[in-house]
């Protein structure tokens, strides 16, 4: 009987599937459900994107003078999540131009987070003591409009090519200091299994590796990428830790609930980070309901980063006081495991640095003046 409430009660039944627009409604779902499809099916041109929002002058405008700069790549998947008409919606603003991207802010930096600068080999970036960023590949499903990384993603000329992956590798084994991998990009799901395998199969076998991470934004913008393959795959070289990057609950379809549920199933690790930005997330209550909705589907909310001072991308930024607000609406108003970081990537390769709310009202010799989330203040005296 109580196996019967359970499963006619599943969490799964919880999250609904991406609406699909007439453009594709007879497409047959072994298409739609196909990553290769959705990615040669990527809307580029204001044209294909007519067919599923009413595009705005502006959103036209900002398309043809940035598009040379970074190109517009939407997956059908995605682009159905989008509202027809609200130039608002923030699957639209994440993904389709606007003007605040040809305006570049004298603060904006070409290289906001030193990447360049902590790279001594092609493709890597070796900044902290026991750890490297490895990019494999420009590409990705989806060019996020306010991706940080917009000098090179999507420009294919700079995609990593095999001596690349080999001189990486080779960085890798020569360095046994390093304990850590995040292999990145662009998204390394780009990659095929094939070349992933290969890349996740030489790290593994290196001894003085422990873990690596994959950063990959599939699941939010092609969950049809985790396929049981891809999952049995990965299960071979574990642990595996995979940081996705969902924004805002709109994107936790049951898609992206089935994508995460797989990758669990297969015993990977799956944490969130969340980038802030302006119109789309920048309120407590947003991040609460995608954080509730992110545990639900086996995925830890894990950083909300203060958005990079990127070139092109400044207006998405919002003051830092947003962050600590959104930190102070959830800490001890939702489960702990709800409370991501909040961080500054400081600026020129500073590395993350953590804000938070003040909870210490004073503190003078052994006693400690604290506050809750209710601003109610305890006293704690150290022995
Ligand atoms: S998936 Fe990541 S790397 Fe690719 S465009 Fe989006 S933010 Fe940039």
């Amino acid at each position: 009987m109580a196996f019967d409430i359970v499963t006619k009660n599943t969490i799964r039944d919880r999250f609904k599937p991406a609406p699909r627009p007439d453009v594709w409604k007879d497409v047959p779902d072994k298409d739609w459900n196909n990553w290769i499809w959705q990615q040669q099916k990527r809307i580029k041109t204001m044209d294909q994107l007519e067919k599923v929002i009413n595009v705005t002058s502006d959103e036209r405008e900002a398309f043809a003078k940035s598009h040379e700069m970074f190109n517009m790549g939407i997956t059908p998947y995605y682009a159905s999540l989008m509202d027809r008409d609200d130039p608002n919606c923030p699957v639209r603003l994440q993904s389709v131009p606007s003007a605040g991207e040809i305006v570049f802010a004298d603060t904006d930096l070409e290289d906001p987070l030193g990447e360049e600068r902590d790279m001594p080999v092609q493709g890597i970036t070796h900044r902290y003591p026991d750890r490297v960023l490895f990019y494999t590949t420009h590409n990705c499903p989806v060019y996020c409009r306010h991706c940080t990384r917009k000098r090179k993603v999507a420009d294919p000329s700079s995609s990593a090519a095999n001596k690349q992956i080999e001189e990486g590798l080779a960085y890798i084994q020569a360095h046994t200091e390093i304990r850590d991998v995040v292999i990145s990009g662009g998204d390394p799901l780009s990659n095929s299994d094939d070349r992933l395998e290969y890349i996740c199969s030489r790290i593994r076998a290196m001894e003085h590796v422990e873990v690596f991470r994959l950063g990959t934004r599939n699941p939010v913008t092609l969950p049809q990428r985790i396929t049981d393959n891809l999952a049995q795959m990965l299960k071979k070289y574990h642990p595996v830790y995979v940081h996705t990057h969902f924004n805002h609950p709109k994107e936790c379809t049951l898609e992206a609930f089935d994508a995460c549920a797989k990758l669990a199933d297969a015993g990977c690790i799956i944490h969130n980070q969340s980038v802030l930005l302006k119109g789309i997330n920048d309120k407590p209550e947003i991040f609460k309901e995608l954080n509730h909705k992110l545990l639900m589907m086996r995925v830890r909310p894990y950083y909300i980063f203060q958005c990079d001072m990127a070139q092109g991308i400044s207006h998405f930024r919002t003051p830092v006081q947003s962050g600590i607000d959104i930190i102070e609406g959830l800490r001890g108003w939702t489960s702990g495991m709800a409370v991501p970081h909040y961080v500054v990537d400081g600026p020129g390769g500073g590395g993350k640095i953590p804000i938070l709310p003040e909870y210490v009202k004073s503190h003078v010799g052994k006693k400690w003046v604290v506050r809750n989330y209710k601003n109610k203040e305890f006293e704690y005296i150290e022995p």
